[in-house]
């Protein structure tokens, strides 16, 4: 397999990506190759600042605006969403590169200021297109909703983020690959999606002139409501002024309550990233006629036939102001266990997306199969099915085998036994819970 080299990004780089404080100086390259994966890259600056905000939340007198079973499936959800770049490469980046290769009208130079400006203006007036479309178009709609379906608005759910949505926002870059090289786009396009995460806070409410020009976490805030004056509003991405110039702007007013209007009420992360896809079949197969077969598919997730395009607000489920986010009650030791569980799982994660280039295909193969058992199985355990119990058991058989025969590495030695002795009383338990509810469930049927 051909070696690439990653190249690495300085602690200050870390921090200033994830603001959009970089320069042209800095971040332009000749050819994509040597673009740094900045993406991969910022998952400790990510963790970083989501500790600073449940520190200061807690500072607050009202408490940590944070619930586990909430923060981990958003977390499963941003992780999952990556997992298709380990064997494909980023269709957004294919496509673009096809359009610059075959149909190219002019060749900006890669290391011209004015090429990054234009790179950073072009990215971020594509991105507001493909966001407001993903609003408009029900089967759009579909992946883009996985970002909205926590009833929570903090930095995880900055993570939240669907596995197909790759799939389609490809479209609305493919102008700029007319002119722009492409390791100048594949700069800005991951500039734009880690500005977007630092404006998914509460904490910070407001910032004067900056509002006119940024997007904030005050207007992102209105994006996530769905209070009738939030709906299908403040769809950009680094520039607020997208949405004042094409009329979808409004600033925040009345308190904001987050998330879908009809709130899917599960942790379970398949159901919270494909959920919406039987739904859309279902309404198709259920409307008559054509034409509304058609709209279904092409017109707002909230029209019904007769109304307009993007349906009617009056439609929505009206807000009484004591609406509860799904918070099932979980005992302190699952949470614990959950959340242990979660963090030794975003190491081997991280692992696996910074060496992708040098891992086996077996090993890149397996690593992959034991993130997506272990967020399914940490979900189910989140929700708390019945059949938890019988697949974190055979996950925890899988954690030793795979630690036993070195496909996971954990950071010291000594760490390595701990988590062994730790899984493996793990796996115990979870066998036992497995046999009991197979005792109990004879008994009953006795
Ligand atoms: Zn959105
Ligand atoms: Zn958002």
């Amino acid at each position: 397999m051909e070696r690439v080299e990653v190249t690495s990004v300085t602690h200050s780089q870390g921090v200033r990506m994830l603001f959009s404080l970089m320069t042209p100086n800095e971040s332009s390259f000749a050819t994509v190759r040597e673009v740094p994966t900045y993406v991969n890259q910022a998952t400790p600056y990510f963790i970083g600042l989501i500790l600073l905000e449940i520190v200061l939340g807690w500072l607050k007198t009202d408490g940590p605006h944070i619930k586990i079973n909430d923060f981990i499936t958003s977390l499963s959800a941003g992780m999952m969403s990556r997992l298709p770049q380990l064997v494909i490469r980023s269709l957004e980046l294919s496509a673009y590169i096809y359009v610059w290769n075959n149909f190219r009208v002019l060749e900006l130079p890669w290391d011209s200021a004015w090429t990054w400006w234009l790179a950073f203006l072009g990215v971020d007036m594509g991105y507001y297109w493909f966001h407001r479309f993903a609003h408009e178009l029900n089967f759009l709609w579909a992946a883009h909703q996985v970002h909205h379906s926590s009833e929570y608005y903090n930095l995880s759910t900055a993570l939240r983020q669907s596995v197909t949505q790759q799939f389609s926002s490809w479209v609305f870059y493919l102008p700029l690959a007319l002119m722009v090289p492409p390791s100048v786009f594949a700069v800005h396009i991951q500039f734009n999606l880690l500005y977007q995460f630092w404006i998914h806070t509460e904490l910070v409410k407001n910032l004067g002139p900056l509002e006119w020009i940024l997007n904030t976490p005050s207007h992102h805030r209105v994006h996530h409501g769905r209070n009738p004056y939030c709906i299908d509003k403040n769809y950009a991405g680094i520039l607020i002024i997208w949405d004042r110039m094409f009329g979808t702007f409004t600033p925040e007013s009345d308190k904001v309550v987050y998330g879908l209007t009809h709130p899917i009420s599960t942790f379970e992360i398949w159901t919270v990233e494909f959920l919406y896809y039987p739904y859309l079949w279902q309404m198709f197969w259920e409307a008559e006629g054509i034409s509304n077969k058609l709209s279904i598919i092409f017109k707002g997730p909230g029209w019904t036939p007769g109304k307009p395009r993007l349906g009617d607000i009056a439609d929505i489920p009206q807000l009484t102001g004591e609406e509860k986010p799904h918070d099932p009650a979980w005992s302190p030791a699952l949470q614990a266990y959950v959340l242990i569980q979660f963090l030794l799982l975003i190491d081997v994660y991280n692992n696996l997306l910074m060496d992708q280039m040098i891992l086996s295909e077996l090993s890149a193969l397996l690593l992959t199969a034991y993130v997506l058992l272990s967020l399914t199985s940490l979900g189910f355990l989140i929700d708390q099915r019945a059949n938890a119990p019988e697949l974190e058991m055979l996950r925890c058989v899988l954690i030793v085998a795979l630690q036993r025969f070195g496909y996971i590495k954990p950071l010291v030695p000594l760490l390595a036994f701990l988590i062994e002795v730790f899984v493996l009383i793990s796996g115990v338990y979870w066998s036992l819970q497995f046999v009991n509810q197979r005792t109990n469930g004879m008994k009953k049927q006795n």
